[in-house]
């Protein structure tokens, strides 16, 4: 089954206009010149950053996505951004159920499977975040936790074409460390599993599984060319183009 790699890039809370900017326009010339691209990419900056990357990236293959969204379309939600609102400024994907959002603003499994429904009305692709953290690896847990957050978070409406999934040990993000390929391939093994439990073997062989922490370009060709590992979402290493671009170029042979 090909499953064409996804390079998406998490900007997180990084960037004013002119440094978003400048970013988007470097990724932009980069993957120009790369011509017919092996791998597709993805790029999710703030929220305050979205026209701006929008124009930047103007004429580059280069997805745009945002890193979180409401459930509702619009309403008495006072500092939230609706999925309606994502895809009318020209947003293809959002990201869901970060583990930053899930630590850090209580975000439930089921509260992100309810927003990644509202995302595939208004035409959005969610990327879906699981991960364990580091005492539920020690404790033996990785494979327990992912499996439960998969068939929590993911809509039984979700399709290889509306979602991504994006394993991401919560012990590996923004630390430098990053699991063995043996425990990525382990759990990369169980979340298909568990999506063809619950989707269908079709929609579970197609859809793409990301994987996300500390990746950078020197770990890139390694990670990614785990079997069922289809591209990686990047924190840090997504502000720089040169590793941005690094990584795809690693990962891709492009
Ligand atoms: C992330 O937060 O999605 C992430 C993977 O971060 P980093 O690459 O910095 O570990």
């Amino acid at each position: 089954m090909v499953r064409k790699l996804l390079i998406a890039g998490n900007w997180k809370m990084n960037g004013l206009l002119a440094e978003g900017a400048d970013l988007a326009k470097g990724i932009a010339g980069e993957v120009k010149k790369m011509g017919k691209l092996p791998c597709e990419f993805l790029v999710c900056p703030p929220f305050t950053l979205l026209t701006t990357v929008k124009k930047s990236l103007r004429g580059a293959k280069v997805a745009l996505g945002a890193q979180d969204c409401h459930f509702a379309d619009k309403g008495a939600h006072t500092g939230d951004i609706s999925p309606a609102m994502l895809k009318d400024i020209g947003c293809q994907y959002v990201i869901l159920g970060h583990s930053e959002r899930r630590a850090n603003h209580g975000e439930t499994s089921e509260l992100i499977n309810v927003k990644a429904q509202s995302a595939y009305r208004n035409e959005l692709k969610a990327i879906i975040c699981v991960g364990e953290t580091l005492n539920e690896r020690d404790a033996g847990r990785a494979v327990e936790v992912c499996t439960k957050q998969i068939l929590d978070s993911v809509p039984e409406s979700a399709t290889y074409q509306n979602t991504v999934i994006a394993y991401e040990p919560v012990w590996a993000i923004g630390t430098g460390k990053v699991p063995t390929t043996k425990d990525v391939a382990e759990i990369h093994a169980a979340i298909r599993k568990t999506l063809a439990r619950k989707l269908g073997k079709s929609n579970a062989n197609r859809m793409r599984i990301l994987y996300g922490g500390s990746v950078k370009p020197s770990n890139a060709a390694e990670l990614l060319s785990l079997d069922d590992v289809d591209g990686a979402l990047i924190g840090g290493a997504s502000l720089k183009v040169e590793d941005f671009i690094g990584i795809a170029k690693n990962a891709c042979k492009c």
